[in-house]
């Protein structure tokens, strides 16, 4: 898997169309599927709004983040988590509090990560990319996830990212899908960009 951009899937579906699949289609029905990554884009994008109508975040950047995974039942599940950073809110990361919500709902193994999110290039690594990529912070976190002894993520778990929907509504096209693996190594210095 290479970094640029592939297409969503379904890409198309608004939230009416989708909400109109679901209830045509159980999550569980779809399984492992590429079929929910439109269901994670507007699943992120809830949580993401949502803290904005909480106002939750002293910068106003609102971030959502959609987890994909099977719990000890094998059954497929979204996790999902908003960020939020201000006087009255603590600290926390999307990707954070997805991790939570996953556990709180008995994730086993998260295959797919949904990230949605205004652009911006790391603090810390500075390497360039055309959405938001996990912070230092997060990805710390799953380096730190991935050394415990029944990791929910793996380095192969896909991460996608991409920009909030278009003015027109639609999901963004700009977008980036990465493993997580790939990410890490893309942000600690071990990529080698490609010759131009
Ligand atoms: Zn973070």
């Amino acid at each position: 898997m290479d970094s640029r951009p592939h297409k969503v899937p379904a890409g198309s579906l608004t939230p009416p169309q989708l909400f109109s699949y679901l209830t045509n289609n159980s999550l569980d029905q779809l399984g492992d599927s590429e079929e929910v990554w439109p269901i994670m884009y507007w699943a992120a994008e809830g949580a993401r709004l949502y803290a904005r109508s909480k106002n939750c975040q002293h910068r106003k950047f609102y971030v959502g983040c959609t987890g994909h995974g099977e719990d000890e039942l094998g059954q497929w599940r979204l996790a999902v988590g908003y960020n939020s950073k201000s006087d009255v809110f603590e600290r926390k990361c999307a990707e954070m509090r997805m991790f939570d919500d996953a556990r709180r709902i008995g994730l086993q193994r998260i295959t797919r990560i949904f990230t949605v999110g205004p652009h911006q290039i790391d603090d810390h690594s500075g390497v360039p990319s055309k959405t938001l990529h996990p912070c230092k912070y997060c990805r710390d976190l799953f380096r730190q996830m991935l050394l415990e002894p029944s990791p929910i993520i793996s380095r192969e778990t896909v991460i996608m990212t991409a920009l909030p929907p278009e003015p027109n509504g639609g999901v963004s096209q700009t977008y980036e899908k990465y493993t997580l693996g790939q990410m890490l190594d893309l942000h600690s210095g071990n990529h080698h960009p490609p010759k131009l």
